[in-house]
């Protein structure tokens, strides 16, 4: 198993993750979906499709709109009934969207051709298939695949990391599908590998997850390439840059990427999608979901089709609890709390957390009392509690000076404030503002 180094700050919030022991149950078809033209980072998609048509299951509804873009696919067979304005879960404001009635005949789009010897067609073409499937990042940022697999011609990449981690409390959709599709997720990888010609492939999980670690300790046994890495449990660990530090001890430069210490990192959801893509031809339309927390009546793992609304979900799971107070699509330290229960699952999604008025902190905030906490534990070595109060008071030139872009926005300065204050909202606004110039 492979030697590990460490990342700087972090934190260790109360794992919950009661729902490890849900195997994943398959949600049946609901009547209707809602598919946002927005799933990814990048430029919207396209819509092929129009008011009245009848699309199958796994078929193209809406296309690429150039290289950071991917299509999507309908995730039922059905009849398209609106293409309209629909709140959307992560913007918080409504998004052209495609509304389908569900047949509930699941008739499936067969694609003309498969890949199963993958090895026999070239890494090009293997990632015009990983695009045409609309594939993206699993584990929340949703960007775009193919465009992380293709690096410029300069670049070598020598290790691929497939992100088992999961650090985020709460959520077990990972776990499960590590549990139940470890094959699968393994010969994902070895796509990558060979797709980015990469000599090294890691599998890293977290030593909260050990009957996945036992399961993935006898199949890299068979691997000759593959290592797995067992992680301490300790977040954000999964987020890219601490995983490429704690594995490989490199640090990904200010504003760089992965690629720039010849690493390419996938969720094993990305990695599992991907071989379900080359080998089978099924596009990236459904996905694994954590629905947990006090405020849901039964906490399920479930595999959901895209554009599945939350209220749909909630129902399937006993439905929510009389003093449900807030619901967050994500984990509880980066996912957004949602205004509706109308709002669709997105390939991003990767848990559903209802939560009642125990379970949340009273939002009032105060001044900074400068007790330096946010600066421990800030795993990018910002200085949260600055950036915090210049975007207070609105003075973003001079929070630009503490590199507000390098924020990775995973709450630990937050969750440690005696002060409670709203650090990581601030600067995702400033980030906006920023962008916006
Ligand atoms: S400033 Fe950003 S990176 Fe640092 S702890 Fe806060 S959210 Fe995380
Ligand atoms: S943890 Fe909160 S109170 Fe303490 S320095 Fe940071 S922002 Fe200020």
């Amino acid at each position: 198993m492979k030697n590990l180094f460490t990342f700087y700050g972090g934190v260790h919030p109360p794992d919950q993750k009661n729902t490890s022991n849900h195997p994943i149950e398959e949600m049946p078809i609901p009547e209707k979906v809602v598919i946002p033209l927005i799933q990814h980072t990048g430029i919207p998609s396209k819509p092929l499709v129009s008011l009245g048509d009848t699309v199958l299951e796994n078929q193209k509804i809406a296309e690429a709109a150039g290289h950071i873009s991917v299509p999507i696919h309908s995730s039922v067979s059905g009849k398209v009934t609106d293409i309209r304005a629909f709140l959307h879960p992560v913007i918080g404001k409504p998004v052209e969207s495609i509304v389908i009635e569900c047949d509930g005949k699941h008739r499936v789009f067969k694609p003309e051709k498969t890949h199963v010897d993958y090895y026999r067609y070239s890494p090009k073409d293997l990632i015009q298939v990983i695009k045409d499937a609309g594939i993206v990042g699993l584990g929340g940022a949703a960007f775009p695949t193919h465009v992380k697999l293709s690096p410029p011609k300069d670049v070598i990449i020598n290790n691929i990391i497939i992100n088992g981690a999961e650090c985020e409390p709460f959520l077990t959709a990972d776990d499960r599908l590590m549990r139940e599709y470890s094959k699968e997720v393994i010969e994902g990888t070895k796509i990558i590998m060979y797709i980015m010609d990469a000599m090294k492939g890691f599998v890293a999980i977290e030593d909260n997850k050990q009957p996945a670690i036992e399961i993935f300790k006898k199949i890299v046994f068979n691997e000759p390439n593959i290592d797995l890495a067992v992680l301490p449990t300790h977040y954000p660990q999964g987020a890219e840059k601490q995983l490429i530090k704690v594995l490989l001890n490199r640090e990904v430069p200010s504003g760089g990427l992965p690629l720039h210490v010849g690493v390419v990192v996938d969720n094993v959801g990305t990695a599992y999608s991907i071989n379900r893509a080359v080998k089978e031809g099924e596009n990236l339309y459904n996905r694994i979901v954590t629905v947990a927390g006090n405020g849901i009546e039964t906490p399920k793992n479930i595999k959901v089709r895209v554009g599945t609304l939350i209220s749909d979900i909630a129902k399937f799971c006993g439905g929510t609890t009389k003093d449900l107070a807030q619901v967050i699509m994500g984990g509880p330290m980066m996912g957004i709390a949602q205004t509706s229960l109308d709002v669709p699952v997105l390939k991003g999604t990767s848990g559903i957390l209802f939560f009642t008025k125990n379970d949340i902190i009273d939002r009032q905030y105060f001044d900074c009392f400068r007790c330096g906490k946010c600066i421990r534990v800030c795993p990018m070595e910002l200085f949260p509690n600055a950036l915090s109060i210049y975007i207070e008071n609105g003075r973003i030139d001079e929070a630009k000076a503490f590199h507000p872009l390098d924020c990775i926005e995973c709450g630990c300065c937050a969750y440690t404030c005696p002060a409670q204050r709203p650090i990581v909202q601030q600067i995702k606004w400033a980030k906006t503002q920023i962008n916006k110039k």
